[in-house]
């Protein structure tokens, strides 16, 4: 079988989707996923054409299909939350506008946080979700907003499949809803990802296999169910090498793209600076299904010596 793995990559003001790609490439992956800005804020910069199809030659060049690609809003965006009548417009205005950069780039595929409650309690935080969303899915498109599943950290919404569940089924466009799901969040979110059969039975049941997109491959900092959400490198987390290994090659998940969002490494054990992206070797484990012991120091030495 075919793996369609990448990353999370960079989409900077100069390169922007030929930024991308290049980094994919550099990667040794066949897809990635991005923010059109700061995954922080809604600072947005015009999309560039001239760029755009730079990019869509270099991936036809390099077998990257582009219908694997993803976009991934913003996390500030809060659907959730109604309180402050502004915040909400203001939410659901950015997302229709992210989904015309989405149309502009030709990407189909938008994943997107549901959103924290805030005290407002669950029910009330999922039928904001919904009303929202059945607002932004109003204007055409074809661009699919993919749901992601949550640690729990806070007031998340979206913790559980059922809650998950609960918005798909509060969608009337039901072609432009998925899912994403985050082995991360999940563990977190006390789902053992050892049993992945067992979630994704769960996740037949009530949602649908067909409604995966995407799956966000991370290991985590902590145990199953902490509810806390701290990605962890491959293989050296709670979850571990071999469950990660057995989602990613999952029968019932082929031709669903798998992206990494491990964080970046420290030049050394004594800094908090994370600079070295993880994912080039990364990705060579997991296509070697083997387990690199020597994982963390491997990244540092071949970032300093290109440095240099
Ligand atoms: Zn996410
Ligand atoms: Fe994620
Ligand atoms: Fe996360």
């Amino acid at each position: 079988m075919e793996l369609i793995i990448g990353s999370h990559v960079g989409f900077t003001k100069e390169k922007q989707l030929l930024g991308c790609v290049e980094e994919t490439l550099s990667y040794g992956a066949n897809t990635f996923m991005f923010y059109t800005g700061a995954p922080q804020n809604t600072n947005r910069l015009p999309i560039d054409n001239d760029k755009t199809l730079e990019a869509l030659k270099l991936m036809k060049n390099s077998n990257i299909d582009y219908n694997n690609v993803i976009v991934h809003a913003p996390y500030i965006i809060n659907l959730a939350n109604d309180q402050d009548d502004e915040k909400y417009n203001f939410a659901i205005n950015f997302l229709k506008q992210e989904i015309s950069r989405c149309d502009a780039l030709g990407i189909k595929k938008l994943v997107l946080h549901p959103g924290s409650h805030v005290g407002l309690g669950s029910e009330k935080g999922i039928s904001n979700i919904i009303n929202a969303l059945n607002i932004v899915l109003n204007k055409p498109s074809e661009v699919v907003i993919c749901i992601e599943t949550m640690a729990g950290k806070g007031s998340e919404c979206g913790k559980s499949i059922d809650e998950v569940a609960q918005i798909i089924n509060g969608i009337t466009n039901k072609n432009r809803i998925g899912i994403c799901l985050d082995t991360c969040h999940l563990n977190d979110a006390g789902y053992d990802i050892s049993n992945f059969d067992k979630i994704l039975d769960e996740i037949d049941t009530k949602i649908g296999l067909n409604k995966i997109y995407c799956i966000h491959i991370n290991d985590s900092k902590n145990i199953l169910g902490a509810a806390k959400d701290r990605h962890e490198n491959f293989g050296i987390g709670t979850i571990g090498f071999q469950n990660l290994i057995n989602v990613i090659y999952n029968e019932r998940l082929k031709n669903i793209p798998k992206i990494l969002e491990t964080p970046y490494v420290s030049p050394d054990d004594n800094s908090k600076e994370r600079l070295y992206p993880p994912y080039k070797f990364e990705i060579e484990m997991i296509k070697n299904k083997k387990f690199n012991d020597n994982l963390i120091s491997d990244i540092r030495n071949y970032y300093q010596q290109t440095q240099k």
